[in-house]
């Protein structure tokens, strides 16, 4: 593959330094990719192209119909181009070319989404405390964003930060995960094309420790918005603080699954994998810590282990996969580290806990679905976020013993709850302290519903209105018709 370039200022540019960055197959550790490797000189390049750009006024006084058309003219490129794209994602990440497929039509679902909120908010007229007044309040981009995403689902982050940023006039510098950079120079080339002017939109690809850095402390940057771990997330805030950025963090999460004796026990089973098993478990709000009923709980855990035993690993261009590898051999090291600890602390590996054996896999980063029983709170593996194909289980009596255990965590990101009594359900998710909750139901999202994290799992929302309003400022404008002397002083 040819060597894929940065997009600053309207040009396709290599790296000052003119260093690069072999991209790897997580399948197989072959090279698919070079790209240029940035660091806070191209950044910092980036970052001057977008404040003119935001400052000269063209893009944030465009009318926001024709900014809107820009944005849905971007979505149709990603359907025209969705084939190329998902097999791009995939053979980045690992992942299935059909879980890829999803993502790009949920990519494109984003910018429609966001395409059509552009023009429809004028702001409101509020009541003048005044005779003669008038008193509107508008909303206004915010300026120069900085965008960081992570390599889990490296387009589909970046579309919930770049729809809703472009379709309110802002300008950005976006700096992909280092080591699934792909699509998302591939969505700059669409971008380019659907008639974004030159500076509006800016790519810089390199390490997060510069370039990441640079667009997180640079005071020329007014948001910077984050999806990553929350190590990081923390950096980012304290970097951020250098001019009192608008901040936006989509940090991790370590998200409770309960299930209930009275749940559809075959669904709820089904359910439970899929809600940590897609991408071999590298998803933020996968389902890692299942709170199951003592009454069942034994033939729960029996029937989740028959059926992972039989998952299909292996490649993910080839149709029968239902997993796919890790990202790399350092978060494998990580997630291998993760369930030694688990052992030694005593938990029971009810299935997995090591690397397969087939000699067609042993290239790739793969490591077996795992389960842990006897798991108890102040366990590092119920708590901490492996980032892997692994679960957890909990064991619970009551109704009151489940809802606490789902909250004891430091993340709120997501959770969800499997019971066939509403009530009880109704009562639990008003209980359970994060962003999103299921009932009878898991890891579903869309556009227009909001994604965020309470607790340290974040700040702010993506998606929905709320993903919208990250990215605007709110004015009051007021206005006396017809002015009179106070006479006071
Ligand atoms: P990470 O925090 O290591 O990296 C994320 C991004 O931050 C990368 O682009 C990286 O280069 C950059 N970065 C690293 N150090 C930086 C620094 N000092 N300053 C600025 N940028 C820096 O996370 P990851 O390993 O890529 O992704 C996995 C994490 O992302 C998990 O914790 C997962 O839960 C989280 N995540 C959260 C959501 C959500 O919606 N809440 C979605 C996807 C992933």
């Amino acid at each position: 593959m040819s060597l894929k370039q940065q997009y600053i200022n309207g040009e396709w540019v290599t790296a000052i330094s003119g260093e690069t960055r072999d991209i790897i197959n997580p399948f197989n550790q072959e090279v698919i990719a070079t790209v240029p490797e940035g660091n806070d000189q191209d950044a910092k390049a980036a970052i001057t192209a977008a404040r003119e750009a935001f400052d000269n006024g063209e893009w944030s006084s465009t009318p926001a119909t024709e900014r809107g058309a820009i944005v849905r003219k971007i979505a149709e490129l990603i359907e025209r181009d969705k084939e190329e794209l998902a097999r791009l994602e995939s053979l980045d990440t690992g992942k299935t070319v059909e879980e890829s497929r999803g993502d790009m039509d949920d990519i494109a679902g984003v910018f429609r989404y966001y395409a059509e909120l552009a023009d429809k908010d004028g702001g409101e007229l509020i009541d003048s405390p005044v005779p003669n007044g008038i008193s509107r309040v508008v909303r206004e981009p915010v300026g120069v964003c900085g965008q960081i995403t992570p390599w889990n689902y490296p387009l589909l982050q970046a579309s919930w930060k770049l729809a809703p940023a472009l379709a309110t006039g802002n300008t950005l510098i976006m700096k992909p995960s280092e080591i699934t950079p792909l699509t998302t120079i591939k969505v700059f080339e669409l971008i380019e094309e659907a008639g974004v002017p030159a500076g509006v939109a800016n790519l810089v690809l390199g390490a997060g420790q510069t370039v990441g850095a640079e667009l997180a402390s640079n005071g020329d940057v007014d948001l910077i918005s984050f999806t990553g771990g929350i190590v990081t997330g923390k950096k980012i805030m304290q970097a951020a603080s250098v001019n009192v950025k608008k901040l936006a963090l989509e940090l991790g999460g370590k998200n409770p699954n309960i299930i209930f004796a009275d749940a559809d026990f075959d669904i709820a089973v089904d359910q439970a994998l899929n809600g940590v098993f897609f991408h071999a478990g590298q998803i933020c709000s996968a389902g890692t810590r299942l709170i199951v009923e003592e009454s069942i709980h034994d033939k729960f855990v029996s029937a989740l282990v028959e059926r992972v035993k039989k998952f299909k690993l292996g490649s993910g261009f080839d149709e029968e996969t239902q997993m796919g590898p890790l990202i790399s051999a350092d978060h494998l090291a990580k997630v291998e580290k993760y369930v030694e600890t688990g052992v030694k602390e005593g938990a029971t590996l009810a299935v997995g806990g090591h690397r397969p054996e087939n000699s067609d896999l042993q290239k790739g980063f793969f490591y077996l679905p795992t389960i842990f029983t006897d798991c108890t709170t102040d366990m590092k593996i119920v708590q901490e976020e492996a980032f892997g194909p692994v679960i957890t289980v909990e064991k619970f009596r009551t109704e009151e013993e489940a809802v606490k255990l789902a909250n004891d965590s430091i993340y709120g990101l997501a959770g969800g709850v499997w019971t066939s009594d509403i009530a009880k359900a109704e009562r639990c998710v008003a209980k359970m302290r994060m962003g999103t909750v299921w009932i009878n139901e898991f890891n579903l999202y869309f556009p227009h519903a909001p994604w965020g994290g309470f607790k340290q799992s974040g700040i702010g929302r993506e998606l929905g209105k709320l993903g919208i309003e990250e990215y605007t400022e709110t004015k009051h404008i007021f206005q006396n018709l017809k002015p009179e002397p106070i006479n006071w002083f």
